[in-house]
């Protein structure tokens, strides 16, 4: 199958990763541990911008750029240089932004997306490092607010800015990109991507071959499907009714689903950038090679062993894979009970429950769930019961064995499934005379009979199974 691509769709974009991660901010000694702290209090002169103070680099920081654009495919520079980006804003107390933008740390990169049609490369233009600016607060809505407040407790963050190429052909495809790139950030534990502001996305969006628009503010990946599937509906409508897409920023309406123009490319502003000179340059390549070492296994290649070790299918691999969480939990389930099995219960019936209750992995644990699928394996429960285990583990806490004593779910004992289907046959020689003058359906009710007998307690299959082996007879 090959994607088409009806509306000739380009999508590229920018992603600010905050690396919170790291024990202090880019160019001071700041505590990054600021999310639960009142406000402005993990500052200082430096992260505040007070005349005199000086910047020092946060090795670290270094380190965990150039291990990102590893695992993004990227080149590495040589060595960079931070310039200032001179604009003023509230919220950037020294006037002006501390980055690297035309001197990235890594460039040239690609990652695999799950595309439209297959596997999708998605070029990686440049990953560069820059300090996060503070935040305002506004004291209520935006346009009604009677002041504003600045915490500077986020100013001086280090930000990694991962630009792509516009390779993405739909909004599904961005929204695989952004999954994948967390993925490979969980990975590399530089972040934690449950903190707010930990992930900021910036899309741009041309359609036809015409100029491109930029789509600002989108705070979620949810956010930036619709927002582009929004943007796409409204540049093809202008388009159709004669008009022309100039190259524009707009601005996404999280509540209204919408965006809305910002500024057009004439009143972009000029940055004026110039070298910091309070920065010597920096070199980074003679680091390259002992951080390429600390490199963890990445999901691709985890996915390939998962299928190659353990005999799984793709998608239980690509499945079992996207978190590193889901995929260590999982290795420690597979060492002790037979893999595929475990791929299963983890991955189709664990995650699935996990999910319907927004929950993660860590609301289970791998004893549980092994001591379920060895009750199952074992003959003693049957699979729907193992599931309710599951259910009532998460809801109402408790240990599978006891679950198992207090509902009565230990499956009864293979003559009394045996007596049971006697009994049914014996009772309905209607039904016997159905099924076997080849009413197939008649074969339910006598299931159905074999199951009131045993109280539930039967494998709904076996007893199937059983009643066609007697039946033959
Ligand atoms: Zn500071």
């Amino acid at each position: 199958m090959v994607y088409e691509n009806p509306d000739g769709v380009k999508i590229g974009l920018e992603v600010h990763v905050q690396l919170n991660k790291l024990n202090t901010k880019l160019f001071c000694c700041c505590s990054t541990d600021y999310h639960d702290s009142e406000p402005n209090t993990h500052v200082c002169p430096v992260c505040l911008g007070l005349p005199g103070s000086l910047p020092v680099i946060n090795e670290k920081a270094v380190e965990f750029a150039i291990k990102i654009g590893l695992a993004l495919n990227c080149s590495i520079v040589e060595q960079t240089q931070f310039h200032r980006k001179n604009y003023y804003y509230p919220d950037l107390p020294k006037g002006f932004q501390t980055t690297q933008y035309d001197y990235p740390i890594a460039g040239n990169g690609k990652i695999i997306i799950e595309g439209e049609d297959g596997e999708h490369l998605v070029g990686i233009t440049r990953a560069h490092m820059e300090e996060d600016p503070g935040r305002l607060q506004h004291i209520g809505s935006i346009d009604r607010s009677k002041g504003t407040l600045i915490n500077y407790n986020r100013s001086g963050m280090t930000l990694i800015e991962i630009v792509s190429e516009p390779d993405m052909r739909s909004p599904k495809e961005a929204r695989r990109y952004l999954d994948k790139l967390r993925s490979i950030l969980d990975y590399l534990d530089v972040f934690d991507g449950d903190l707010e502001g930990a992930m900021r996305v910036d899309a741009n969006v041309s359609v036809f071959g015409g100029e491109r628009v930029e789509v600002k503010n989108i705070s979620s990946f949810k956010g930036a499907e619709r927002a582009l599937l929004y943007e796409i509906m409204r540049q093809k409508n202008h388009i159709r009714r004669g008009g022309e897409i100039t190259m524009e920023t707009r601005h996404f309406d999280e509540a209204r689903g919408v965006t809305i123009s910002m500024r057009t490319k004439e009143e972009e502003h000029d940055y004026r950038y110039f070298p910091e000179p309070d920065l010597v340059p920096l070199r980074v390549a003679d680091r390259v090679p002992k951080v390429r070492e600390t490199l963890p296994e990445l999901p691709d290649a985890k996915k390939e062993r998962f299928m190659k070790e353990y005999g799984l299918a793709d998608t239980h691999a690509r499945a079992l894979t996207t978190e590193i969480k889901v995929a260590e939990f999982y290795e420690e389930v597979a060492s002790k009970v037979d893999p595929k099995t475990a791929a299963v219960w983890v991955s189709d019936i664990l995650k699935g429950e996990l999910n319907y209750r927004d929950l993660t992995i860590d609301a289970f644990t791998v004893e549980d769930i092994v001591a379920i699928i060895e009750l199952i394996t074992g003959n003693k429960i049957t699979e729907q019961s193992g599931i309710e285990i599951i259910r009532t583990v998460l809801d109402h806490g408790g240990r599978p064995m006891d679950i198992v004593n207090e509902k009565g779910l230990l499956k009864v004992e293979d003559d009394i499934v045996a007596t049971a289907v006697e009994e049914a046959i014996n009772e309905n020689p209607e039904a016997v005379a159905d099924y076997l003058g080849g009413k197939e359906k008649s074969l339910n009710f006598l299931v159905g009979k074999v199951m009131q007998k045993t109280k539930g307690r039967a494998d709904a299959r076996e007893a199937r199974e059983k009643l066609i082996a007697k039946l033959k007879e």
